[in-house]
């Protein structure tokens, strides 16, 4: 029997080893266990079927749950493989690897992995929600260029999954259905890669993501344009000149050369003065600092919803309540371009609600008392004045604070829930986002 590296309530470490990336969110497991390789998360789990516990993977909290009574938590982060073959234009990954720990594998290949905004992020755990792709628009989401899975199923046992029920929930259906080690999944190349950050004033929001949105309805799908507001908090840890203020902000990348996009950024550049513009050649190591997003633990609320159109009346409507004045508690309010691949059947994988221009990103940060009751009331705001321009449903990893029904259709419901019935009828394993 493997040497578990266990701890338990009361332990002088207790209240680090527990804690999420998103603090907000007060996890009180029954254990913790960080699993040091395959054999440990086979221990694991078959200890936890011991004690009459349920077993959750969580490499980093991004995705943090308060409903973990009567469970381990397993940190997978040690699973730490990473192997690249270029000639093949695939790649294996562990559990515990981030986006940006493999991008960094990548530079001099010519070769891109389909990640998302942050390099803080698990492959794995992106890849179990769809993982939507800077490179979706061109290439689908994340989870279509999956190509092998392995995992400890509810009874302890290694599988490679390849196809089948369970290949087809892997991709997409969240981690309800076994604790992954591995994750196998395609390359693409790309030799030209091109991004950066556009910021403006906020006064100048509503004429440049008018251009956004007249640019993103006719874009190339090599083109992809993530745009919005962010309010920078008046606080120390914000530098000048960013500090307090409110900046329309526009984050690019680019399939292809310098020279091929700076005549399609034209109207977006036109429409007001930047203040900042990093737009260039990147090589795909760097792809993290587009976004910019935090990777230091936070305290995040964020919601999330598709809509069917950007362009004038909605763009007015929504930088009425989040715009420069408005009074949101909100940081950020900014739109991801969809479309293109990311809107096609492609290789079967849990379908994903694909019908939607743009997905519409909120957060806040409930860094005082009373700020998650005015996050709230500023999520409702959006909502509201967004009306009939949202589409019901939303891809799992934007599913803020909804049920699950939100995420796919009943159909796809009903498919992962046989799915997790077949493969774990005691329900074993719990991922963030319960079937049930
Ligand atoms: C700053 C930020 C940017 C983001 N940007 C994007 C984006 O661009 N595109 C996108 O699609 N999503 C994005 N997300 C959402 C992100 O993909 C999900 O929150 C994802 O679940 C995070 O995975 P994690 O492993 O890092 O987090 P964790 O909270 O550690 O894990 C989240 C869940 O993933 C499952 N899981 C993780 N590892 C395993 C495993 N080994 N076995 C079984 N289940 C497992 C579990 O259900 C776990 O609860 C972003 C999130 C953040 C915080």
């Amino acid at each position: 029997m493997q040497n578990l590296e266990i701890i338990r309530p009361g332990d002088p470490t207790w209240d680090l080893a527990r804690m999420p990336w998103n603090v907000a969110v007060d996890q009180q497991p029954a254990m913790v266990v960080t699993v040091r390789d395959v054999d440990d998360v086979v221990a694991a789990v078959k200890h936890a079927a011991a004690e009459g516990l349920a077993v959750t993977a969580q490499p980093n909290g991004h995705g943090a749950t308060s409903a973990l009574d009567g469970t381990m938590l397993l940190r997978t982060s040690p699973l730490d493989e990473i192997s690249v073959d270029v000639a093949a234009r695939s790649a294996r990954v562990g559990a515990g690897v981030k986006w940006g720990t493999l991008l960094a594998h990548l530079d001099g290949t010519g070769l891109i992995a389909l990640a998302g905004s942050s390099p803080d992020v698990t492959v794995v755990g992106y890849l179990l929600g769809g993982g939507l792709s800077w490179f979706t628009r061109k290439y689908g989401p994340a989870s279509r260029s999956v190509t092998a899975i392995e995992l400890v199923d509810a009874n302890g046992e290694l599988h490679r999954v390849t196809d089948g029920e369970l290949f087809w929930a892997l991709r997409g259906g969240g981690g309800e259905f076994g604790i992954v080690t591995a994750v196998e999944f395609d390359l693409y190349e790309e030799p030209l890669l091109t991004g950066g950050k556009l910021m403006f004033p906020g006064e100048q929001a509503a004429a440049v993501l008018g251009a956004v949105g007249e640019l993103s309805a006719v874009a190339p799908r090599e083109l992809t344009l993530w745009a919005g507001i962010t309010h920078f908090p008046p606080i120390p840890d914000v530098p000048e000149p960013l500090r307090g203020n409110t900046f329309a902000v526009v984050d690019v990348t680019y399939l292809g050369s310098e020279a091929a996009l700076t005549p399609l950024l034209y109207t977006i550049r036109q429409a007001g003065t930047a203040v900042h513009d990093t737009v260039g050649a990147v090589p795909v190591s760097r792809l993290g600092e587009i976004a910019a997003e935090p990777v230091d633990p936070m305290p995040a609320l964020d919601s999330s919803m598709l809509l069917h159109r950007f362009d004038g009346d909605v763009i007015e409507r929504l930088l009425a309540v989040v715009g420069k004045g408005s009074g949101t508690a909100l940081t950020v309010a900014a739109v991801r371009h969809l479309g293109g691949a990311y809107a096609e059947p492609g290789r079967d994988g849990v379908a994903g609600p694909h019908d939607a221009s743009h997905l519409l990103f909120l957060l806040g940060v409930a860094a005082f008392p009373g700020a998650p009751e005015a996050i709230a009331a500023s999520f409702a705001a959006v909502r509201q004045a967004m009306g009939p321009e949202c589409a019901p449903r939303v891809p799992v990893n934007f599913l803020g604070g909804r049920g699950i029904d939100a995420a796919y259709t009943t159909a796809d419901l009903d498919r992962l829930r046989a799915v997790k019935r077949q493969v774990d009828p005691a329900g074993r394993i719990r991922g963030n986002r319960p079937l049930y």
